[in-house]
Formats: structure tokens, C-alpha cells, sequence
């Protein structure tokens, strides 16, 4: 098969779909690797190195949706890429479509067939192609939160874990699933106090059983989180509720209960945001501050490593990418139910109920 992966055309997207090693082990599998040029520098993966791995560097991302049989990609098809799918051509990327009728549209009308990221699933009931990048999230949450305590940042000028005679930070972690986990050790790590809320007690019993006394563990109700907030320095927001907005955990009233200068990260702002006061904010104008408190709302954490969440990215994507190439989609889908869940368009029809019911389309 030929494999094509166009450089990304979204603003402040540095990721690429295939990495050099993707490549490489594609082309062992027999198939044909093309990349636009220029498509890795944002991961710090120059032309040469995927020239290294026998891939060939196309000048331009019109030529590879022109020939390639499957795209790969990560971010949804811009209106611009969307023009150039053919019918029978297969795209492997995030889609997203439930909130984006535009984009669905276009896709139906190419007649191509998609698979999506963040529908495939695993046996244990999990987004193996959404989770590399909470993990992502998660460890950024404490550093970039860390950063904005900083004085100058506009923070309490605290340090996370203290120095001798004088204590670490406090931090609060709203949701302790795959980024509030990963938020919390990182925090821990860097020697502050950290607590975990959930509202699964089993989640909470997980976290007890593997972390031990790295952390505490707290069940999320209003009154323990009222009670909680005057000491925190930090509170990072990582709850999901699957298929709905985020829930408001922490009111616009409740940051007159904080410590004047205590940061909130919100992890969950692409899925609304659980603070009150969070609106989504950018890498280049990532804080600002209400009340006294600082936000860091950056809705695609992940775009910040670039090169550590491509690597991330393509580790989890590679397996299902060669399935796809070796067997072609039919097969690769049959052959695995949870290849099958990606599937969200073949030939002009919707083919993930979710989406379908979310557009009002058949599906
Ligand atoms: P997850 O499903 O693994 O974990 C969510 C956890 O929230 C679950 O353990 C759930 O029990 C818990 N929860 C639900 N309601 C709660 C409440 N009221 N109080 C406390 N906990 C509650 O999800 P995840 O992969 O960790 O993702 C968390 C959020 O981070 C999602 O909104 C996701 O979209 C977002 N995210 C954002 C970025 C970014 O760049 N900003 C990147 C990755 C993920």
C-alpha cells in the first residue's frame, strides 16, 4: 500500500502522523512511504532522517492525497485537505466529527473512508489512541502550573516541593483518571502535597493500591472541595464525563475562599472547562487571572512537546496503522472489533452511531 502523510496545515500544530521509525517499519512490511516535506521539523524529524528510512519526500501535500492509498495524519482533515480525499481512499487521524456537521459533510461527500484516533478502543475499555495524549497532558499540568506560581508569572512565588524548614505546595487534582494520574505523580515528584479527588471509588481504591502514600486520595463532593480549596497553591482540572460537558466544580464565589496568587490549570477545558472562570486559552497567551487567582487553560496541551507527543502518538497509532496497510481495511476491521469501533465513515455514510445521533444523521 501506499502510505502518504501530509504536513499538518492547522495553526499551532508542530505534531506529524508518521514518525521516522513508523516509516521505517512500514516500509519493511512492504509498503510505500511518502512525506511532504518539511512535515516532521515541528517534531524535530528533518526530511533526512525519513529519507534514512527509505520514505520518499513529496513536494507538496496535493500530490500525496493524489496518489497515496491511506493518509495518515493528526489532526482532523482541514477544509483544504478535505477537497482532495478520493472515494476509496482510507484517512487514519483524530476526526472529532460529533461537534463539527461542516467537516462531516465533506467527508461523507468524498466518499472516503475514515477511521478515527479517538474511537478505537482496547480490550479494557479504553481510548488507546486518546490516552498517549491525556498522559501527555497530565505531566505537563504540574510544570506548567508550577511555572505560573512563579512570581513573576503572576503566581504566590511558591516552589513545589519546598526546601528545608519551609513546606512543599499544595495540589489538588480533580479526576484522577489517565491525566489526573499522571498530573499527580509528576506533581508528587517534584515533592508537593498532593491530593486526588474522584468520584469512583474504585478509581480511588486503584490509585490507593498502586501509589500507596505518594498521594492522598479524596472522594470530589462540593463540601470536600470547599474545604480544600483555601490551603491549595495549585488545582488541576481532570475530570471527564464521557459524552458531556465538563461538570463546574470550582465557582467564581470560591476564589475569594484561595490564596491570592494560587494557579488552577484546567486540563478539561476542550471539554469546556471545570472551573467557572476557565475560558481556552493559547501556547502563545497561555495564563491570565481572575479574582487574584491564575488560569492556564491551553485547550491542546500536548501541541507544547510536540516532539514527545508525536512519539507518544505514533508508538500507540503504529500497530493499527500496519494492520490497515497489511490487510486493508476491510480485513484489518473484521479481524479486530476494536479497530472496527474507529470506523466513523465508509462511501458517503456514517458509520459511528454517537456521531450520527449528534449530527441528526443516520447513520
Ligand atoms: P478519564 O476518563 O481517564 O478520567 C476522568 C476521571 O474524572 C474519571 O476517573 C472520573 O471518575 C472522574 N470524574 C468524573 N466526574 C468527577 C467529579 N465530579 N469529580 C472528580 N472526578 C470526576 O479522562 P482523561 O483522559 O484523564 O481526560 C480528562 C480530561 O482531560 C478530559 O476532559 C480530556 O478531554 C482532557 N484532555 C485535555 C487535554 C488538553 O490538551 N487540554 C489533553 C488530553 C485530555
Amino acid at each position: 500500500m501506499r502510505i502518504g502523510c501530509p504536513k499538518e496545515v492547522k495553526p499551532q500544530e508542530f505534531r506529524v502522523g508518521i514518525t521516522p521509525n513508523a516509516a521505517r517499519e512500514a516500509i519493511a512490511h512492504g509498503h510505500e512511504v511518502l512525506i511532504e516535506t518539511g512535515a516532521g521539523v515541528g517534531s524535530g524529524f528533518d526530511d533526512d532522517v525519513y529519507v534514512e528510512t527509505g520514505a520518499r519526500i513529496i513536494a507538496a501535500a496535493d500530490e500525496i492525497f493524489a496518489s497515496a492509498d491511506m493518509i495518515v495524519k493528526v489532526k482532523e482533515p482541514q477544509p483544504t485537505e478535505r477537497k482532495m480525499l478520493r472515494r476509496d481512499q482510507l484517512l487514519f487521524t483524530y476526526l472529532h466529527l460529533a461537534p463539527d456537521p461542516d467537516q462531516t459533510h465533506d467527508l461523507l461527500a468524498s466518499g472516503c473512508t475514515a477511521v478515527a484516533y479517538e474511537t478505537v478502543t482496547d480490550r479494557e475499555g479504553g481510548l488507546p489512541l486518546l490516552a498517549p495524549m491525556s498522559e501527555v497532558a497530565g505531566r505537563l499540568a504540574p510544570q506548567v502550573g508550577a511555572w505560573a506560581l512563579q512570581k513573576a508569572n503572576g503566581g504566590r512565588g511558591v516552589l513545589m516541593g519546598g526546601v528545608p524548614g519551609v513546606g512543599p505546595a499544595r495540589v489538588i487534582v480533580i479526576g484522577g483518571g489517565v491525566v489526573g494520574t499522571h498530573a499527580a505523580r509528576i506533581a508528587a515528584g517534584m515533592g508537593a502535597e498532593v491530593t486526588v479527588l474522584d468520584r469512583s471509588l474504585n478509581r480511588l481504591r486503584y490509585l490507593d493500591d498502586v501509589f500507596g502514600h505518594d498521594f492522598n486520595t479524596g472522594y470530589s463532593t462540593a463540601g470536600l472541595m470547599a474545604e480544600l480549596l483555601p490551603q491549595a497553591d495549585m488545582v488541576i482540572g481532570a475530570v471527564l464525563i464521557p459524552g458531556a460537558a465538563a461538570p463546574k466544580l470550582v465557582t467564581r464565589a470560591q476564589l475569594s475562599t484561595m490564596k491570592p496568587g494560587a494557579v488552577l490549570v484546567d486540563v478539561a477545558i476542550d471539554q469546556g472547562g471545570c472551573f467557572e472562570t476557565s475560558r481556552a486559552t493559547t501556547h502563545g497567551d497561555p495564563i491570565y487571572e481572575v479574582d487574584g487567582i491564575m488560569h492556564y487553560c491551553v485547550a491542546n496541551m500536548p501541541g507544547a512537546v510536540a516532539r514527545t507527543s508525536t512519539i507518544a502518538l505514533g508508538n500507540a497509532t503504529l500497530p493499527f496503522m500496519l494492520a490497515l496497510a497489511d490487510k486493508g481495511w476491510k480485513k484489518a476491521c473484521a479481524d479486530d472489533p476494536h479497530l472496527l469501533a474507529g470506523l466513523n465513515v465508509h462511501d458517503g455514510q456514517l458509520t459511528y452511531a454517537a456521531v450520527g445521533e449528534a449530527l441528526g444523521l443516520g447513520v
